[in-house]
């Protein structure tokens, strides 16, 4: 399948005009797996493959065990979002699987805020949330 929805905004590129590669990131943080909030995740060359080959992924237990038998619903049934931006992550095997209240350094960690979806984390960078939605 391949997906329909635009992917032109231009973030690589203006990552790179501040001398940061996409071969740099080591952590990409899924708060949630909505398809605006993992999108990104992938890039089509040839086939979908990760846009961060060097990162590990992390989502959120609860929040995948939840999508991934929710997409299983006539409701996904339009939108390959599930193939082209999640499963390519796990079939490069670079996904963490955590709970919504991980530390992850000692200036960044989860926090558990379900109800967006049910395991919707925010990020806690140095004391700032980060607050998806
Ligand atoms: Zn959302």
């Amino acid at each position: 399948m391949t997906s329909t929805r635009p992917r032109r905004w231009p973030y690589l590129e203006r990552l790179a005009a501040v001398g940061v590669k996409r071969e740099e990131f080591n952590l990409v943080v899924c708060t949630h797996l909505h398809v605006d909030h993992v999108g990104w995740n992938t890039q089509l060359v040839g086939r979908w493959l990760p846009t961060f080959p060097r990162a590990r992924y992390v989502f959120v237990r609860k929040e995948w065990e939840f999508w991934r038998e929710e997409y299983k619903t006539e409701r996904f049934t339009g939108d390959p979002y599930y193939e082209d931006s999640i499963v390519p992550i796990f079939d490069a095997g670079i996904v963490d699987l955590v709970e919504s209240d991980l530390r992850l350094t000692d200036e960044v960690r989860l926090e558990p805020t379900p109800g967006h979806t049910p395991g919707h984390v925010c990020v806690h960078v140095s004391g700032v949330v980060v607050t998806p939605s």
